[in-house]
């Protein structure tokens, strides 16, 4: 029986039952909101998928397997806005967890400002990347069963990965018993209420809708969702929101109903002319205005892509 990680609630409706990858079922708790996968994988089944056949089904190039440094070169683009937001945590004392580190853009980026920079990930491939080409410490195991002692960490990372996790309730816990007293923790996740999964013409909303939903996430939170996860486990969260993708990406899925081919393109490339032509110019830059403004839209109304949380232990704030 399915039980709801928030509310423990056992009555859902049904909302798909057509995934990215295939059939599916995508349920929503009637009472507490709360968006999840009707999906049971055991650990063993877990760590297969995202060691081999993750990277295919969600290579950051559409149809392609990537070695963990093309992986690597493609994620530094995407992990510069996540290292200037993370930036003003970090400090020469501090020691800092990512969850879910991937192939270590991040890690790479944070390891010269801190004291000690630490990452999970259940990738074998990346994490042996991370190792011997990055020279970070990094783990190919579960958070929830690593062994290092309680408050060991000023700043825990997960970015995009608390979605992927069959028990987020109990990583979070997790998180709180190695975070240090005055410690930090900063979470994104997909958000469930993204413009593109409520406000494409039909069909173009239905092909969203069933990319949206895929087998390696688990939960698809809302700011509410995300907000009570967190509270429930004695946590004090600030959300905000951010989307990373273009108004081109907006407007193919809009008008075509379909994905950029990569995803350097979808979130870099903002404007429509190769060409130096008065006319390329011009209309380069309203294009590039016209995303300065969605982008403004998108946080402002908490219709982005993103949710981004700082959390902290509750009595920190008293
Ligand atoms: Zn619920």
């Amino acid at each position: 029986m399915v039980v709801c990680e928030i509310c423990k609630s056992t009555e859902f409706d049904v909302i798909a039952s057509e995934i990215r990858e295939g059939p599916g079922i995508i349920l929503l708790c009637r009472q507490c909101g709360l968006t999840l996968q009707d999906i049971r994988q055991t650990e063993q089944e877990l760590e297969k998928y995202y060691n081999e056949v993750y990277q295919q089904t969600n290579s950051l190039r559409f149809g392609e397997t990537q070695m963990p440094r093309e992986h690597f070169q493609d994620s530094l683009s995407s992990a510069g806005p996540v290292f200037e937001r993370v930036r003003p945590l970090l400090g020469p004392e501090k020691r800092i967890l990512e969850i879910g580190c991937g192939s270590g853009a991040l890690l790479s980026k944070i390891k010269p400002h801190v004291r000690e920079a630490v990452g999970a990930e259940l990738n074998k491939d990346f994490v042996s990347f991370i190792r011997n080409d990055l020279g970070i410490t990094a783990y190919a195991q579960d958070v929830n069963t690593m062994d290092i002692p309680d408050g060991s960490f000023d700043i825990i990372l997960c970015i995009m990965t608390l979605d992927h996790l069959p028990n987020p309730a109990r990583t979070i816990a997790t998180m709180k018993r190695l975070l240090k007293p005055d410690g930090t923790i900063y979470l994104e996740v997909p958000n469930r209420d993204d413009a593109l999964n409520h406000y494409l013409p039909s069909p173009n909303q239905a092909k969203f809708n069933m990319f949206f939903w895929h087998k390696a996430h688990y939960f698809y939170f809302t700011r509410e969702t995300l907000t009570r996860l967190l509270e429930n486990e004695g946590l004090t969260p600030k959300i905000f929101c951010r989307h990373q993708y273009t108004l081109v990406n907006f407007l193919n899925w809009y008008f075509c109903g379909s994905p950029q081919k990569t995803f350097v393109e979808a979130t870099c490339r903002s404007h429509l002319f190769k060409g130096n032509s008065d006319f390329e110019k011009k209309m380069n830059i309203l294009f590039s205005d016209a995303d300065n403004s969605f982008h403004k839209i998108l946080e402002e109304t908490f219709s982005g892509d993103t949710l981004c949380c700082i959390a902290s232990h509750q009595k920190a704030f008293r």
